[in-house]
């Protein structure tokens, strides 16, 4: 099973840093967002320490292809109002797929987008014209689109939406598909007959698009479109439900990342990776992130 968490990638060692956090989870596999993902600040290149995280991810076995970056989530391609905003997300998002290209990553999860008032049609119609701008030189990269719960004007929410991008960009052979469980099961997706999701997710976009999972618990009931992650086996959609998706056989190759919430400043990802690895829920799991084990 290839999966690890989101880690972050601050001063002074950066994606070397990185490497460093997701191993302390007994990870194979991480996620990192190239500088804070509220602003479009972005150190250099060479400060990354790029060749030291290769070299160390080497040691350790784990794959390139199982380092994703995730986008900054105030690219917004489908802001139709402000011409500004689109035109700062079509840049970000084109030096973005560069910067994923020189840190030698091949996904780029990216958050497809909202509409804010103009309507779903016409924010997706946006989204096509701003693929078709940023995607220009993928290079090594593809661009994985992630579902979405449908929040606020959030666009991405029903994989027939994911499908009208991939039927209209220009660049469609290198766009690729992120699916969070905890967005699908906000979005009204019922993870419990998660064989049939996956059926539905076959026909419409087609399994081969499917390169990265998000693996979250949510707060909120089914179809409740709030998207609020919750951890592992203490949400609505449940430990062995999770299980069963990362587990799931047609999924064995797919890079599978957690996004589930901090507990009282402590990460729980150590502790969700082994259970979900096992099978296995772990009644003590709480205690055990917060280190009040004894
Ligand atoms: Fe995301
Ligand atoms: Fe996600
Ligand atoms: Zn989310």
């Amino acid at each position: 099973m290839i999966i690890g968490s989101h880690v972050s990638m601050s001063a002074p060692d950066y994606l070397l840093g990185a490497v460093k956090e997701a191993l302390s989870y007994h990870a194979n596999a991480l996620m990192v967002y190239t500088g804070p993902p509220q602003n479009t600040r972005r150190k250099d290149i060479k400060d990354l320490k790029v060749e030291e995280a290769h070299t160390l991810m080497k040691e350790n076995g784990i794959d390139l292809r199982s380092m994703i970056v995730h986008a900054p989530y105030i690219i917004n391609l489908a802001n139709c109002a402000k011409k500004e905003t689109f035109e700062l997300a079509t840049e970000f998002l084109s030096k973005e797929i560069e910067r994923v290209n020189a840190i030698g990553a091949s996904i780029l999860v990216l958050h497809p987008g909202s509409h804010v008032g103009a309507g779903e049609q016409a924010g997706l119609d946006k989204i096509v014209s701003g693929l078709d701008i940023a995607m220009q030189n993928m290079g090594n990269v593809e661009l994985a689109i992630e579902t979405m719960s449908g929040k606020g004007s959030e666009l991405g929410y029903q994989f027939e939406q994911i499908r009208y991008l991939i039927d209209h960009a220009q660049y469609a052979d290198h766009i690729k598909v992120c699916l969070d469980t905890c967005h699908i099961h906000d979005a009204g997706y019922d993870l419990q007959a998660f064989d049939e999701v996956l059926a539905h997710f076959d026909d419409v976009i087609g399994l081969d698009r499917l390169v990265c999972l998000h693996i979250n618990d949510s707060k909120n009931v089914r179809g409740a479109k709030k998207d609020r992650h919750a951890n592992i086996g203490f949400g609505e959609i449940g430990f062995q439900t999770l299980a069963n998706v990362v587990h799931h056989p047609k999924l064995a190759n797919v890079v599978k990342i957690l996004e589930t919430p901090y507990v009282e400043d402590h990460p729980p990802y150590q502790f969700e990776i082994e259970m979900l690895r096992n099978h296995q829920f772990d009644e003590r799991v709480m205690d055990k992130i917060k280190g009040d084990t004894k």
